[in-house]
């Protein structure tokens, strides 16, 4: 027989807006458990390798409410529901202020707007991974001491397996613990696992068909288990086909110190790219984010290349947090170069006609302000297209980096879990990546990963504690 324990909340993962729910349920006065499969001191997610910007949309997140919740409707096409647009731009900034009540500090990093409210210190500006004694790694530590500090419990080596549900109703889980399994008995579960970015039968199942050949920039811990259980209780979702992520070199297939930086984002969207039949795929215009999703979709994501010429190599290359130029080729990436294109298609192995055509097509589109016309169509909204003139021309191979699953569980303003046809499951709640309906959509409109976990984990926490005993 499994041994059981019984509390108020049972949150599931130990990230950001794991912690986040259970401080706040914790200091709303509920006993709080916290279930986190790590079994290391300072085990992986994706909120210990963070960057660490609190942004909505890339934009302030302290700036105008009404403003923040057009941009993320604008950014998602409609996508985000009016009422969970406003949750997010109203709550954004207090998620920023009850963080730093809990002890976060903050920081402005640079001028950039969106970078104004990072978790301190940020990370050192160098290629590769560096989380440790970083923004995320030292506010999880701090949330911890603070859950303990109010009684409640945050238990490693603690797999959350499947949810207690009676009449429709969570009222608790199993888990799988090293003195074997373990039933809580609850009145309310988060799910906060963050989502499904770990894992390759899932991205396979809802997102792209290789999800072998794209890399994983991600902590590889969220493996889709409390998806997997909220299907089971009869939970709706929202959004599960696009992701959020980066343009990195293909090289960081295989080189750990091309990943999470230097990304190439800032080189492709004034550039080119393009497949091994040396055309055009996707409107670069768009951002790497959009690119990153379509690279993931080709028949084969290993097959693509960012064209440039040297001006652009010059002015995108030398943009970003750890940028391209000089980082990439210091960090092993390969870059291609040669005085002409014909020379570059054949080191790339692609049809050098085609190539040069539609290098020539694109140039000519720039010079003629037909860019629209284009197949695909490029946009020049966003960022401005730069004609590839300028020898040595460049090429970089890519891959798709997935940072998070932008889809997930259906929720409300109160991150209760939703049915598919959006009614609320007693007792079941999502936070942070696990939740579907709050950036995506079919646009692949980027709203936050952390502004999501922070806005979700106090509306749980808060719903949970506003019912009756
Ligand atoms: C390199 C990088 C840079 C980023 N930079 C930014 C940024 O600057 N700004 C921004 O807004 N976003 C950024 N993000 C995204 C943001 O960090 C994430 O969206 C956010 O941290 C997700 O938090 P979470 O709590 O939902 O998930 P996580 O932090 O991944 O936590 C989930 C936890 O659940 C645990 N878990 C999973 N399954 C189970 C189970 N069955 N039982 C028990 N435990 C389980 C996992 O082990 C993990 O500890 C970045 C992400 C990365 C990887």
């Amino acid at each position: 027989m499994s041994a059981q324990q019984n509390v108020d909340v049972v949150v599931i993962g130990g990230g950001l807006a794991g912690m986040v729910a259970a401080n706040r349920a914790a200091q709303l006065g509920k006993r709080v458990v916290v279930l986190e499969q790590g079994s290391e001191e300072r085990y992986l997610c994706n909120s210990r390798y963070t960057g660490g910007s609190f942004h909505i949309c890339i934009r302030d997140i302290m700036s105008d409410e009404a403003a923040l919740t057009r941009a993320i409707t604008e950014a998602t096409g409609g996508f985000v529901t009016e009422k969970l647009a406003q949750m997010i731009a109203v709550d954004g900034r207090r998620s920023v202020r009850w963080l730093q009540e809990e002890g976060a500090r903050f920081m402005r990093a640079d001028v950039a707007s969106h970078r104004g409210w990072m978790l301190a210190p940020p990370p050192v500006v160098r290629p590769g991974l560096n989380w440790e004694g970083r923004g995320g790694d030292v506010t999880l530590r701090q949330l911890e001491a603070n859950l303990v500090k109010r009684s409640g419990a945050l238990l490693r080596n603690s797999r959350a397996q499947t949810l207690i549900m009676e009449d429709g109703a969570c009222h608790g889980l199993v888990a799988q613990q090293p003195e074997g399994e373990v039933r809580y008995r609850a009145s309310a579960v988060v799910i906060a696992d963050g989502g499904f970015p770990g894992s390759l039968d899932m991205l396979r199942q809802y997102i792209c068909p290789h999800p072998e050949k794209i890399k994983l920039r991600n902590a590889g811990t969220g493996r889709g288990d409390g998806l997997r259980m909220a299907l089971a209780a009869g939970a709706g979702t929202k959004g599960l086909g696009s992701f959020y992520g980066h343009v990195l070199s293909r090289d960081a297939m295989t080189n750990d110190k091309l990943w999470p930086y230097p990304y190439l984002d800032n080189i492709l969207h004034t550039a080119i790219v393009v497949g091994p039949d040396g055309e055009r795929f996707v409107d670069e215009g768009r951002g790497g984010v959009f690119v990153a999703n379509a690279i993931a979709r080709l028949p084969d994501p290993l097959s693509s290349a960012v064209i440039l010429d040297q001006a652009i190599w010059e002015a995108g290359g030398r943009q970003g947090i750890i940028a391209a130029n000089p980082h990439l080729p210091l960090a092993g990436g390969s870059t291609l170069k040669a005085d002409t294109l014909a020379d570059l298609a054949r080191q790339l192995n692609i049809n050098a006609t085609r190539l040069e055509a539609t290098v020539a097509a694109y140039n000519q589109a720039i010079a003629g302000n037909t860019l629209k016309e284009l197949q695909p169509a490029r946009r020049t909204t966003r960022y401005p297209a730069q004609p590839i003139v300028q020898a040595p021309f460049h090429a970089i191979p890519t891959c798709a980096g997935i940072t998070n699953t932008f889809g997930g569980i259906a929720v409300n303003e109160h991150a209760q879990a939703l049915t598919e046809s959006g009614a609320a499951i007693a007792g079941l709640y999502a936070a942070g990546g696990a939740t579907g309906g709050l950036e995506g959509g079919p646009e692949i409109g980027y709203v936050g990963g952390l502004v999501k976990c922070g806005v979700t984990g106090l509306r749980a926490a808060e719903h949970i504690a506003s019912l009756p005993s």
